[in-house]
């Protein structure tokens, strides 16, 4: 563990799943940053219009769908294609659990800037229980949902009869981790079970729900698929992902509000302040792999200029240690624990290697340089 170190560009940290540096030291989100300079968008954007086209409904029903929880990505993906694509998306949202004040507005001012739209409201004690289920076991707090944003999606897809789906970034080719994607419009479920479920639900899931308890979980049978051109895609394969651009435009077109302070353990206050337990998802991230939502969100500004390394520097020793105190009341009625409950989970997912326990705290034992 005393070879743990940081992208010579941005602060990406070697603790991260599936990152590679290069032999300048640089992290392949940095590298791939480079590579995105030279690569033909208009190609790419040929190769997407030929999935419009593909796509497109012959009857006026719906062409494609854009899961969108009414933050800056959805809402701006949907606008482009609603509006310069001239599409007709259905958009999607799968309802967070502990929804913040912010992230309603936002989500209402979108729909009523013109969108068809369905909420999925899954059973929310269905929910509630997969959440600690990955909270307990996983270490990832709002587990249940985020496999939901998938498999639900997916679900509306099949029923709709609507199968191309275009979700925002390769978050793994963008942000650092598995490239292998970067270079293919498309991607199948066994890259999603993969990648984004890393391992899926415990094998033994069965024992503890009831099928219809995990309708919106289930993931589509081979029957099921069998003769349905469904089709995952990124914005990002198409167009150059800036998610600074994204906030501009649903900040004008869809009514996109920002948060006036920042946002819990980050510099920023305009992505995902939708939801409570996205403070504690990327504290747990920090305990576990030595970076939280500070360092993330450095590296994208790092990567688009806004910041140098040096002041992205002061604000990861600033905000990335950052114990979501202000949400701990709302956590413990939403689990159903204790704070000695919860303490002890968080105990169990702190890394040892890299943290210390001083005053109840875990303090980082490495430095942020
Ligand atoms: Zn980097």
């Amino acid at each position: 563990m005393n070879k743990i170190f940081r992208c010579k560009n941005c602060l990406n940290m070697s603790t991260r799943p599936r990152i590679k540096f290069d032999s300048r030291g640089w992290c392949n989100a940095c590298v791939w940053m480079e590579e995105k300079k030279t690569l033909d968008w208009g190609a790419r954007r040929k190769e997407l219009q030929c999935f419009l086209n593909k796509y497109r409904s012959p009857d006026g029903g719906f062409d494609c769908i854009v899961p969108c929880s009414g933050g800056k990505d959805g809402s701006s993906i949907a606008y482009r294609l609603k509006h310069l694509c001239g599409m007709n998306p259905l958009t999607v949202t799968v309802a967070p659990p502990l929804s913040l004040d912010i992230g309603n507005r936002n989500l209402t001012n979108f729909i009523e800037s013109g969108y068809d739209h369905i909420h999925i409201h899954a059973n929310n004690e269905i929910m509630r229980k997969l959440n600690k289920i990955g909270l307990v076991e996983k270490g990832f707090p709002y587990y249940g949902w985020l496999e939901l944003i998938k498999k639900a999606v997916i679900r509306v897809a099949l029923n709709f009869g609507v199968y191309l789906i275009f979700y925002a970034e390769d978050g793994e080719v963008e942000y650092g981790g598995s490239t292998e994607t970067k270079n293919r419009a498309s991607y199948d479920l066994e890259y999603i079970k993969r990648v984004y479920f890393e391992g899926g639900l415990p094998p033994d899931i069965e024992k503890r729900f009831s099928k219809k308890d995990l309708y919106w979980w289930s993931f589509p049978s081979e029957e099921e698929l069998k003769n349905k051109a469904l089709c995952c895609v990124h914005w990002s394969y198409f167009e150059n992902w800036d998610p600074y651009k994204n906030y501009l435009i649903a900040k004008e077109h869809c009514g996109l509000q920002e948060q006036e302070n920042s946002n819990q353990g980050t510099f920023t206050n305009f992505a995902q302040n939708d939801q409570a337990l996205y403070a504690l998802h990327t504290y747990l991230m920090y305990l576990k792999f030595g970076f939280g939502r500070a360092t993330r969100d450095a590296g994208i500004e790092i990567r688009r200029g806004a910041l140098t390394r040096e002041q992205a520097l002061y604000l990861v020793r600033m905000y990335d240690n950052n114990y979501p105190e202000d949400y701990i009341p709302m956590y413990l009625d939403y689990y159903r624990m204790s704070q000695k409950e919860f303490d002890e989970i968080i105990d169990k997912w702190a890394n040892k290697n890299l943290f210390e326990k001083r005053n109840g705290r875990w303090e980082p034992t490495f430095k942020v340089e």
